[in-house]
């Protein structure tokens, strides 16, 4: 049986360690040609590299900075030519109550996880050629109220935001470069689609540095199904929207948290 991602090449940005790691393992069980991940770290590239095996490729980039985005997609340009799946993943989180938000710890936020995700998006627009699906990493938190949390959840609120204006945008050019003209049955199968993955509490080191086991069970106690998610539960939602399976999904937020938001 042929595996669902065969012969798609892949770019996950935060691709070193939690959500991003367990998505480069899925997408290699999954079948892919390459999978591209990006961090900041050289050494911890190195490490998930040897972790994920098969044909995974590290490059060192920072997404709050456009002159290492634009480094990193002459690297994939060079190495594959084109990509299938952009998953735009990397992102921090500081908690700061309203008083105690710094103009630093907005900027560091803001352009980790939404101008990293603008300029990437932006500048792997035309290695997507063949069409193919992206998918950005928001938060519950953008829906949810939670104390500290302003900054954080409004970045990844920015994110739903932006996969729903870019269903719209790719509607138009979602083919031949000819401009905005009707699109033709050939042209289908060369969309590209944008979705939203929504996580509840994942138990990667963003989530678990520094939480006391207190706090911990805190976490727990609201979420219905009484537990934290591991990333591959997140991963295999991500392989799902990757993959043609998900065909007639765009511009949707998929929320995995356990039912925590629903009650
Ligand atoms: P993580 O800290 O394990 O992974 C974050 C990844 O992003 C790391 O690989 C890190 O190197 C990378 N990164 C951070 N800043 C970067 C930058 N400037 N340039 C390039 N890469 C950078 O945490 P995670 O939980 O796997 O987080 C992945 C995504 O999931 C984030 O966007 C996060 O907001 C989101 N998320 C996590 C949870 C959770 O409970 N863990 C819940 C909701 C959403």
């Amino acid at each position: 049986m042929t595996k669902r991602l065969e012969g798609k090449v892949a770019v996950i940005t935060g691709g070193s360690s939690g959500i991003g790691l367990a998505t480069a393992k899925r997408f290699v069980a999954d079948g892919v040609t390459t999978v591209f991940i990006t961090g900041r770290r050289q050494d911890q590239l190195d490490k998930a590299v040897a972790e994920i095996g098969g044909n995974a490729i590290g490059v060192q980039a920072d997404v709050s900075k456009v002159e290492d985005i634009k480094k990193l997609f002459l690297t994939v340009k060079k190495t594959t030519g084109s990509i299938d799946i952009l998953f735009c993943n990397a992102g921090i989180g500081e908690n700061a109550v309203l008083g105690e938000i710094s103009e630093d710890l907005f900027d560091r936020i803001f352009s980790i996880n939404v101008k990293g995700i603008i300029f990437t998006v932006q500048e792997f627009i035309p290695l997507l050629s063949k069409g193919g699906s992206i998918i950005l990493t928001s938060s519950i938190t953008s829906g949810k109220g939670l104390r500290a949390n302003s900054v954080y959840a409004a970045t990844k609120a920015a994110i739903r935001s932006l996969a729903r204006t870019w269903t719209a945008e790719f509607k138009a050019r979602a083919t031949t470069d000819h401009g905005e003209v009707p699109l033709g049955e050939a042209d289908h199968d060369k969309v590209i689609r944008v979705n939203v993955v929504s996580p509840g509490p994942i138990e990667t080191p963003m989530l678990l540095n520094g939480l006391s086991t207190e706090i911990r069970n805190v976490i727990k106690s609201h979420v219905p199904l009484g537990r934290l998610a591991q990333p591959s539960e997140i991963s295999s939602i991500v392989s799902f929207l990757a993959s043609d399976e998900s065909s007639f999904i765009a511009g949707a937020d998929v929320q995995a948290d356990g039912g925590l938001t629903q009650i």
